[in-house]
């Protein structure tokens, strides 16, 4: 099935990239400019499918599924990049929707995705298109790559959701069932679960968890050391790290759910937000995942 969807989405992209598309920090568009990719230097890939603002008439607004944005987090991933920049003089990869998720969900398989329209169909391609090749760029390069998707969300437990693709259900078994190794290769840090010293239990919410990283830095998160267990509703991340962290490539991924009140609120807040999650992820690449980033 992905090997089809990456043929389709290969097919669908207006044409394939030059060497000027693919220069650090420059941007490149789909044909009609809904998507953007941004490509890097980095092993980091972002995405950011539901912060998009353009409503265009030329695609029919979708009545089924999810149809409202996730405010502010594109403008959050490109603060993101922007502060990634200025810490090791490089750029990751950011691709970006530009599209408002009433015309176009890129976080779905395409038939609830595009709801049958056309033009949302070929950015819906592009989208994933974009993300398949700085996924190989950044392997390539690097020989391990570590992609986020990024999303907002306004569930009462005000606090940062991290989705390594495991249910409410299987965080809240006891710890001896989460140490199975199944578990792990079931989830989307199945490759840093491979490399790190920790436990299973402690990578996804010890002292040394991504979780107790961003805690640390003043932004409470789940999984973590403060909320081992996620309250309900939570997201476990979803179509798009299942699809671009699949098993048999060396990537891991997360799918970082952001609450809204003093974190993707105002310009301040993205960059002081930004500012923790770069410092975290410069902790956490190099010490679990052998993929240290350059200092400027
Ligand atoms: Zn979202």
């Amino acid at each position: 099935m992905r090997t089809f969807l990456t043929a389709l989405a290969c097919t669908l992209l207006a044409a394939p990239l030059s060497a000027a598309d693919l220069e650090p920090g420059h941007s490149t568009f789909g044909e009609k400019k809904y998507i953007e990719y941004i490509a890097g230097d980095l092993p980091l890939i972002i995405s950011a499918p539901h912060g998009g603002r353009e409503t265009p008439d030329d695609i029919p607004t979708r009545d089924q599924g999810v149809v409202q944005s996730d405010r502010n987090t594109q403008e959050l991933a490109r603060s993101i990049a922007a502060e990634i920049h200025a810490r090791t003089g490089h750029h990751p990869h950011l691709v970006i929707c530009r599209l408002h998720r009433q015309k176009l969900d890129c976080n779905r398989e395409i038939a609830e995705a595009a709801a049958g329209d056309p033009i949302a169909e070929k950015a819906w391609a592009e989208y994933h298109a974009f993300l398949d090749q700085a996924r190989a760029t950044a392997i390539a390069a690097s020989g391990n790559a570590f992609y986020i998707d990024l999303h907002g969300q306004n569930h009462a437990d005000r606090r940062i959701e991290l989705g390594y693709l495991h249910s409410h259900e299987t965080l809240a078994k006891p710890e001896e069932s989460l140490n199975d190794p199944a578990v792990a290769r079931a989830g989307s840090l199945r490759r840093l679960a491979e490399k790190t010293t920790l436990s299973y239990v402690e990578l996804l919410r010890g002292p040394r968890s991504l979780g107790a990283l961003l805690e640390a830095r003043g932004f409470p998160c789940t999984p973590s050391p403060e909320r081992p267990v996620p309250n309900l509703p939570y997201f476990p991340g979803g179509y798009s790290v299942r699809r671009h962290v699949p098993a048999d490539e060396p990537i891991a991924g997360v799918q970082i759910e952001c609450n809204l009140t003093g974190l993707r609120d105002t310009e301040a807040n993205r960059t002081r937000f930004a500012t923790a999650l770069v410092a975290t992820l410069r902790e956490y690449l190099a010490e679990h995942f052998a993929l240290p980033l350059p200092q400027r």
